[in-house]
């Protein structure tokens, strides 16, 4: 079994979907965490789950001081930071480009792209304190690989997050910190388009047949790929783009 034993690792987007299912199985590897998202009840409803000794900070991940402050307890808390999954995202407001206000652009921008930065910026500087540490970020097919009417704002910045890895690969790994991006397929949490109030009927459907596999992700499937990048089991992966979407993104003839 993949190991964390004696890592000390950051989740943000951890009260829910693939942040909590990594926080389940980082802490079933052994690692201490630090869960982050801005809902205190379900932060603390998931390190109850966990038990043992899980920090949690609510917060959002749009303020740089949060990206600070995590970064901070985790240090105080555990003594270093080894780990960080920038998971915290939404798919923001969904409408064609022509349509799209520059407000809702930039929050979408904000939630997805900046907030990765903020966190990579503070968490690097840990990481290279320890002499070395592995950043995640949760990635989309969407944007990344595949183009959908009307999540333009999202998929530039999930597509931007490729760019965010490749250039911490190259900065971070002559000290030791390897970067690198989940491309995520649809998965079923609660952003997941079939779970929306005003779902279409028909949308489950469509989302399970863009994939080879003709169906979506379980939230565990996702952290698993997440798990094994987080370790010392992946020490020579990083700048990369690693698909885990079902082979959404091949071209289906
Ligand atoms: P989810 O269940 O809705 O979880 C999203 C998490 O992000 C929640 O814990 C939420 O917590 C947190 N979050 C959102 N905005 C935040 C903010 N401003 N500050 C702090 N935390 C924030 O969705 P999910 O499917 O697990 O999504 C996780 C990641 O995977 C996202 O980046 C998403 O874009 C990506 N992804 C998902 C899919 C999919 O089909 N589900 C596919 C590709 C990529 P609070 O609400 O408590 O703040």
């Amino acid at each position: 079994m993949t190991s964390l034993k004696g890592k000390v690792a950051i989740i943000t987007g951890a009260s829910s979907g693939i942040g909590e299912a990594a926080a389940k199985r980082f802490a079933a590897a052994g690692a201490r965490l630090v869960l982050a998202a801005r809902r205190p009840a379900e932060l603390e409803r998931v390190a109850n789950d966990l038990g043992g000794d899980i920090a949690i900070l609510p917060g959002d991940v749009r303020d740089e001081a949060y990206a600070e402050a995590l970064v901070a307890l985790a240090i105080e808390r555990f003594g270093g930071l080894d780990i960080a999954f920038n998971n915290a995202g939404s798919v923001g407001t969904a409408a064609p480009l022509t349509d799209l206000s520059a407000e809702d652009w930039s929050a979408t921008l904000t939630t997805n792209l900046t907030a990765a930065f903020f966190g990579a910026k503070h968490q690097a500087t840990a990481m290279v304190a320890r002499g070395g540490g592995s950043i995640l970020f949760s990635s989309s097919f969407v944007g990344a690989a595949n183009g959908i009417p009307g999540m333009g704002a999202y998929a530039a910045a999930k597509s931007g997050l490729l760019g965010l890895v490749r250039t911490l690969a190259v900065e971070l790994g002559p000290q030791g910190v390897r970067a690198n991006a989940l491309v995520i397929g649809g998965t079923d949490t609660p952003a997941s388009a079939a779970r929306q109030p005003d779902a279409d009927p028909g949308v489950q459907a469509w989302m399970e047949q863009l994939h080879a596999l003709k169906r979506i992700a379980e939230p565990d499937e996702i952290a698993e790929m997440a798990l094994f990048l987080a370790s010392d089991a992946a020490s020579f992966v990083t700048g990369a783009a690693i698909a885990v979407d079902g082979g959404a993104s091949i071209t289906k003839m």
